[in-house]
């Protein structure tokens, strides 16, 4: 997980490995409300719907995707992985969309880090499909909430009113993570670099670190993997 880059939708491509029923609604779901256009969806396996798949080889599809969604049939899934191992790379966000197989397995058999396993279905095609998602990283925004939560009320309790409070703690938080991900800057760069000799953020990170503020994120991280990998 320490290598995760975001992947810009304006270039990202997305290849399926097995473009059937369920391919196809994904793909026309994407297309369809704007996320990519359809020159950046492409599939590998011959048969393709042409109609919503640019359709190459293989090898090429891999090689040439930021996200590559296999959604063969179960029998022939864990064939596939092994036998595209060699061409993926820690770069590419991996997905199954394949039932029944543990998000365990694809793990083993690709030993990739970025493999998410998604139990969809076909009403992906207009946008309203109903998916299960095994990544512990799904939670994180769940203790986000919490946190612009949190420091709406800290502002309450500072004497501002709620709205604007709740206000100033969600543009915060998008603030920061914005500039962690435009700046690639290390995040304890970034703290630094808003943090001024005894001054009131220095104040306010020692009072968080007192209570264990990063020991109790990344308990709630790792326990909610643990009980992610209970539940695959
Ligand atoms: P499908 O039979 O319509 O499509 C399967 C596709 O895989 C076909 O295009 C086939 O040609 C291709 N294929 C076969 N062998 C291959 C190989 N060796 N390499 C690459 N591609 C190969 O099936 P579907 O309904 O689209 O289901 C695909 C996957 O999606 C399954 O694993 C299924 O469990 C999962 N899924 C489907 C649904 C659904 O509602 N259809 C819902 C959730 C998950």
């Amino acid at each position: 997980m320490a290598n995760v880059t975001p992947i810009p939708t304006e270039s990202c491509k997305v290849g399926f490995i097995g473009a059937g029923k369920m391919a196809e609604s994904i793909a026309r779901g994407v297309v369809s409300s704007g996320v990519l256009p359809a020159s950046q969806v492409q599939t590998a396996h011959l048969g393709a719907r042409r109609s919503v798949f640019e359709s190459f080889g293989e090898r090429q599809v891999v090689q040439d995707s930021d996200v590559v969604i296999f959604s063969a049939k179960p029998q022939v899934v864990k064939d596939v992985v092994m036998q595209l191992r060699p061409l993926l790379s820690e770069k590419q966000l991996l997905v199954s969309v394949v039932a029944g197989v543990k998000l365990k397995d694809l793990l083993e058999w690709e030993d990739h880090s970025r493999f998410v396993r998604v139990v969809p279905n076909t009403p992906a095609a207009v946008g309203v499909a109903a998916s299960g998602i095994a990544l512990y990283y799904a939670s994180g925004p769940a203790y986000v909430f919490l946190a612009i939560e949190a420091l709406a009320d800290g502002g309450v309790a500072a004497g501002l009113p709620r709205e604007l409070s709740f206000g100033l703690a969600s543009q915060t938080v998008l603030g920061a993570a914005s500039m962690a991900t435009s700046t690639g800057k290390h995040p304890g760069q970034l703290k630094d670099g808003v943090a001024s000799p005894g001054g009131t953020t220095i104040a306010g990170i020692h009072e968080l670190e007192k209570a264990g503020f990063r020991g109790i994120l990344m308990n709630a991280v790792v326990t909610a993997a643990k009980r992610s990998q209970e539940l695959s």
